[in-house]
This record gives C-alpha cells, sequence and structure tokens, in this order.
C-alpha cells in the first residue's frame, strides 16, 4: 500500500517453538497464533508488512526425518530441508494470520514466499562452520557421521557432538522484487523463513545450494534493505537489549543510536549465536538506509513501533 511504511517483522524462534512446551504440531499452531498479536496490529495500522522467523527446532526434526529413514527414502540436502521448513512453517503462518485477519475484519492478502539468499562462494565463514544443527550424538556416533557423510562435528558445551555447518553472510534475495510488487499491492509477505535457502552463483553462472544456513535476522535486513522497508522489527524473548547482560550492573537499552549501539557491540556485550546476529543485522539495515531497528519481545511489537517499548536503534 502507498503511502505506508514497510515493516520487516522478524519472528525469533522462540515465537513458535517453546522449550517447556512439547513440540507438536498443534502447539506449533497455538505459539503461532499468539505470537501474530504484534503482526495483526501493525496490519490493522495499515503497514506494509513482511514476516520472517527462525527454524532452528524444525530444520533440526527434518534433518532428523532425513537420517531415521535414510534406508527407505532419498537424502535430502540441507538446503531442500530449509526449504521444507520454510514451506510447513510459512504454511502454518499464512493459515494462522489469515485466520486472525478474517476474525478482526482485516482484508489483506497473505502469501508465503520461499526464499533463496545470495551468498559468496568465497566468504570466510564457508571454511569455518560455526552454526549447530540438529540432534547431540556421542562421540562414537559423530566420528561415523564424519565418515559415512562428511559432517563436520563439533563438541556443542557438554551436551554431546552436533554437526556444524556454515553461516555465511546473504548480499541479495533472489526473489527480491516479487517482494517489493506483492508488498505494494498490500499483500502480508512472508519471507526469508530461516534465513532463506542460501544458493551462489556457480562459474556457469547458474544457481546453485550450498550445505549452509543463513541467520535469519541478517536475511531479514538484507531483505528489508532490499525492498526499501523503513523499520526492521526483531521479536525475541527479552524486552529490551542490554549492556553488561545478566551482570548486577545490567543496563536495559531504550532509544540508542547507530554509533551508540556500535560502541557496545565493539566492547562485547553482545554474543555471537544470540544477541550479536540481531545487532549485526540492525547496523546493516540502518546503513543501508533504513530509520529505525525495534527489538523487543512478542507482546511489545505494536508499541516498539511507536517508541512506547523495546530497544529503538536509530540513524545518528
Ligand atoms: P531468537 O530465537 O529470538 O533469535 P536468541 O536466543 O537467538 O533468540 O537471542 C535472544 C537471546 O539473547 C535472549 O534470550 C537473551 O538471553 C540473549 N542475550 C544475549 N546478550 C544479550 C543482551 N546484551 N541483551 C539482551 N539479551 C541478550
Ligand atoms: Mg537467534
Amino acid at each position: 500500500m502507498t503511502g505506508h511504511k514497510t515493516a520487516v517483522i522478524a519472528l525469533g524462534g522462540n515465537a513458535i517453538t517453546q522449550p517447556d512446551i512439547e513440540d507438536t504440531i498443534a502447539n506449533q499452531f497455538a505459539n503461532t497464533r499468539t505470537s501474530l498479536d504484534g503482526v495483526v496490529q501493525l496490519a490493522r495500522e495499515g503497514y506494509n508488512l513482511v514476516m520472517s522467523h527462525g527454524n532452528g527446532p524444525q530444520v533440526g526434526n527434518a534433518i532428523l526425518r532425513v537420517e531415521l529413514a535414510r534406508d527407505k527414502a532419498p537424502i535430502l540436502p540441507l538446503g531442500v530441508c530449509v526449504a521444507d521448513t520454510e514451506g510447513g512453517m510459512g504454511y502454518m503462518i499464512a493459515q494462522s494470520l489469515r485466520n486472525r485477519l478474517r476474525a478482526e475484519g482485516i482484508h489483506r492478502p497473505v502469501v508465503t514466499i520461499i526464499t533463496q539468499m545470495l551468498v559468496d562462494p568465497r566468504d570466510p565463514a564457508i571454511d569455518n562452520p560455526t552454526k549447530y544443527i540438529g540432534q547431540f550424538y556421542t562421540e562414537d556416533e559423530a566420528q561415523k557421521f564424519t565418515t559415512a557423510r562428511g559432517w563436520r562435528m563439533k563438541e556443542d558445551g557438554d551436551r554431546g557432538w552436533r554437526r556444524v555447518v556454515p553461516s555465511p553472510m546473504p548480499y541479495h534475495t533472489i526473489e527480491a522484487e516479487t517482494i517489493k510488487t506483492l508488498v505494494s499491492a498490500g499483500a502480508i509477505v512472508i519471507a526469508g523463513g530461516g534465513g532463506g535457502i542460501p544458493v551462489y552463483i556457480d562459474k556457469n553462472g547458474d544457481y546453485e545450494g550450498i550445505d549452509a544456513v543463513i541467520d535469519k535476522d541478517l536475511a531479514s535486513a538484507v531483505i528489508g534493505a532490499e525492498i526499501g522497508a523503513e523499520i526492521l522489527s526483531i521479536l525475541t524473548d527479552v524486552d529490551r537489549v542490554a549492556i553488561n547482560y545478566g551482570q548486577p550492573d545490567q543496563k536495559d537499552l531504550g532509544r540508542v543510536t547507530l554509533s551508540e549501539i556500535k560502541k557496545y557491540h565493539a566492547e562485547g556485550h553482545f554474543p555471537p549465536g544470540s544477541m550479536g546476529p540481531k545487532i549485526d543485522a540492525a547496523i546493516k539495515f540502518l546503513e543501508d538506509g533504513g530509520e529505525m531497528v525495534a527489538i523487543t519481545s512478542l507482546n511489545n511489537a505494536g508499541k516498539a513501533i511507536h517508541g512506547e517499548a523495546g530497544t529503538r536503534i536509530v540513524p545518528d
């Protein structure tokens, strides 16, 4: 819809799977429904909207199914598992959102785009896998996967061994133009689920998949920048970003500028794997021309965009 601001809303993994609730599809639907309050409010206010979402637990289960069925059904590469979860979760979110919008008398189409993100095959991250995915295994089992499947396995804390895959930086959304067209026609577009499927351009100029995953917050920043979104809203399980997080002198941040957040980041307040990528995404989005990044909990999605809650990061 022209004249309205465009917001990309990134839903954290906790929005759809909660650690303390049994991970059934019925529960995933129930969690999805409640996670949509903020999006529904913004839809009512006329924002142009793109939604992205995490897929950590879901892609872990998809890989587990492939392994358990490996003598009976063809093995699926990681990219296809990511695409499958983008489709399945996109369906759940789209259906839940349509039901909510109908109940509220809001007439907006909803569509899920299976999104591919371009990465650079020379990205140093590709030779340095850091992202744990899937199940925990014993050291012996881990060794077998390395031999049989070529997986890189690493110890993840004291809970056991897991597969590690690269998490390269995305730099272009293959479907950006399509997403932009749909958004300007008023559709709420679910895109970049699970960070999207990483692809690169091979020596013949063709797209080719790669065994890697993309951080969903970074993917959301790239999608937002490419469609000209003004706002990036990252919804997770904390109300605000903090400095000295978890320490007696913890200080929650309200409105901060880009250079302030960069300074805090350089001081090491935002660990890799949790708050770090959200801050990287915020910096990228603002440096590419975004007007505001809100990082907050699901419940505060609407308020944060209005400057009444959460952490808001703005250009200097
Ligand atoms: P999501 O699934 O939403 O991406 P993550 O677990 O990746 O969530 O990141 C959110 C988590 O980051 C919070 O639950 C919090 O424990 C953690 N965190 C780490 N550092 C900070 C910080 N400086 N301020 C706020 N939260 C932080
Ligand atoms: Mg995360």
